[in-house]
């Protein structure tokens, strides 16, 4: 088997088609797509945002959160009042298609080569969220692989683990690069692509070259008036779109 060299990794598209679309273009030619869930909710584009992931020549795909909870495989009790309000929408705009595509999910921690793994949350629970140096620590106990990549908290990080836990960046600005050079643990969220939080209100998305050991995380501009206006036609929680401006 040819060794895959370039990779593009997405998560939290969030039924964010504009964001999606303008990642997908700005990536550009890659081997292979990584997509670490949270598909749908948020958003007002469920089914074009899974009919484009759909048609990805080459995916590996992890269900996220909100997937589980937008086709009934878990129920919307932890949801915030914005998040059930908007998977409650989403679950009734599923075509059967989606739901059925949804539904079928693998879940994380998934290995999809000898160097690198995914998981939405950590790899030892999907649901976890993982921000700080002690969320760090037990995420990269866990993980299997040199690289881990995650994704659920919308905010780019990064960790190397090798004798004691280093926190790399903050992962900020259009282009940010991670030599995975040397020996330890790597554990990296590229950051949302259809609802960034970390107050950048770009589209964020990962590059891996696993040849040049290179992790690089982007940011690229979308129509966000364009995801706000489906928001507010859909009549989802105007605050869905407003927060996609604030990257909040
Ligand atoms: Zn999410």
């Amino acid at each position: 088997m040819d060794r895959l060299l370039r990779y593009l990794v997405l998560s939290d598209i969030h039924a964010n088609l504009e964001a999606l679309d303008t990642v997908l273009d700005a990536a550009g030619a890659v081997d292979h797509v990584l997509a670490l869930g949270d598909f749908i909710g948020y958003g007002a584009d469920p089914n074009a945002v899974i009919a484009r992931i759909r048609a990805l020549p080459a995916v590996t795909v992890i269900r996220g959160n909100h997937d589980k909870v937008g086709v009934g495989l878990e129920s919307s009790e932890g949801f915030n009042y914005l998040a059930r309000h908007a998977i409650a929408w989403t679950a009734s705009a599923l075509s059967t298609e989606s739901r059925d595509w949804v539904a079928a999910l693998p879940q994380g921690p998934l290995g999809v080569s000898a160097e690198v793994e995914i998981c939405h949350g950590a790899p030892f629970d999907e649901d976890v969220y993982v921000f700080d140096d002690l969320d760090a620590m037990r995420a990269l106990r866990a993980s299997s692989h040199p690289l881990c990549l995650f994704g659920h908290t919308h905010v780019p990080t990064a960790f190397r683990l090798e004798t004691s836990l280093r926190v790399i960046g903050p992962p900020r600005g259009e282009r940010f690069t991670i030599k995975l050079d040397g020996p330890g643990k790597y554990l990296v969220n590229c950051g949302a692509v259809g609802q960034p939080r970390d107050g950048d209100p770009r589209a964020a998305f990962g590059l891996l070259d696993t040849d040049a050991h290179v992790l690089e995380i982007r940011r690229v501009a979308y129509n966000v008036a364009a995801a706000q206006a489906k928001i507010i036609a859909a009549g989802l929680p105007e605050v869905l779109g407003q927060r996609l401006a604030a990257g909040r």
